[in-house]
């Protein structure tokens, strides 16, 4: 799919591994320039081996002053930027409110929301020196229902929604458009291994568990890492030019999150 984002100069966050990954294949498949972090060096290593035309660099997005590093390096490669794709998000736990601790508290919101902050703060002046540019945050399916047992995270990925919405408003002056994507279940080694524990502790088959699973997805199906990657690279593209402000979902329609 070639949507015209050759030159484009772009940066994203955990790039080593999953939709991160996707998201700077799809870019520098379409001759985007692209610097990447993640926190696990040996993804990096993979990532800059697989992606030669791709720079890397390790960075914790949750540590600000690792996020200024990150920028730095970034926009002095790039020579500047267009587009950031504000990807990194950990699970955290998954677990009754009142068996939370504050250091898992505190890590999921860090990572996810406090992270995301530090990255737009960052990205914004920059953008605006483009000219312009696309704003890409990652949300979630838990950011447009309630998930019992996974309160840090699904109040992260609600924040970011309504982040992205008020930056939305905040930056169209400046041409820049902010929007963030709200993925369901993406296919692959994880969501297997989910299948397979839930599978044993219910007695069930892993079809059965999988049947289960998808039975609240209107299209039953998963996604993949290559779905959304295609959003956020039409997002910043001219095709995307006027759209703003939006939590797009790509689930399959996802009907209820249980
Ligand atoms: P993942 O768990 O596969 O991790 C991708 C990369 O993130 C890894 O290489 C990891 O090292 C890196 N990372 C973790 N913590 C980091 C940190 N503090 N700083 C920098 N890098 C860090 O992630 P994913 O499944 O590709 O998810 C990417 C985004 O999409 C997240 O925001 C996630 O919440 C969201 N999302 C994922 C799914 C899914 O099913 N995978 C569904 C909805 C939303």
């Amino acid at each position: 799919m070639d949507l015209g984002v050759s030159g484009l100069r772009v940066l994203i966050t955990a790039g080593g591994a999953g939709i991160g990954r996707a998201m700077a294949e799809a870019f520098a498949g379409g001759g985007s320039s692209v610097h990447l972090c993640d926190i696990d060096d040996a993804a990096l290593a993979d990532t800059a081996s697989a992606l030669p035309e791709v720079s890397v660099q390790s960075c914790d997005v949750s540590d600000p002053k690792a996020v200024d590093s990150f920028f730095a390096e970034g926009l002095q490669r790039l020579g500047g930027l267009d587009v950031l794709i504000n990807n990194a998000g950990i699970s955290g736990p998954t677990k009754p409110v009142e068996e939370i601790s504050d250091a898992e508290w505190r890590q999921t919101l860090s990572v996810n929301l406090d992270g995301q902050f530090y990255c737009l703060r960052k990205a914004v002046p920059a953008l605006r020196a483009a000219g312009g540019g696309s704003i890409v945050n990652l949300s979630s399916a838990a950011g447009r229902f309630g998930f019992p047992l996974r309160t840090p995270y699904v109040a992260s990925k609600w924040a970011i929604v309504g982040m992205t919405k008020s930056l939305a408003m905040e930056l169209g002056k400046d041409k820049i458009r902010v929007n963030c994507l709200c993925p369901g279940p993406v296919d692959g080694d994880r969501i297997r291994r989910v299948i397979a524990a839930k599978a044993e502790q219910r007695g069930i088959t892993e079809a059965e568990m999988e049947a289960e699973l998808l039975k609240d997805v209107s299209l039953n199906c998963f996604v993949s890492p290559q779905d959304i990657a295609n959003m956020a690279v039409y997002l910043a593209s001219p095709a995307g030019a006027t759209i703003s402000g939006q939590a797009i979902s790509i689930d399959g329609n996802i009907e209820v999150l249980k």
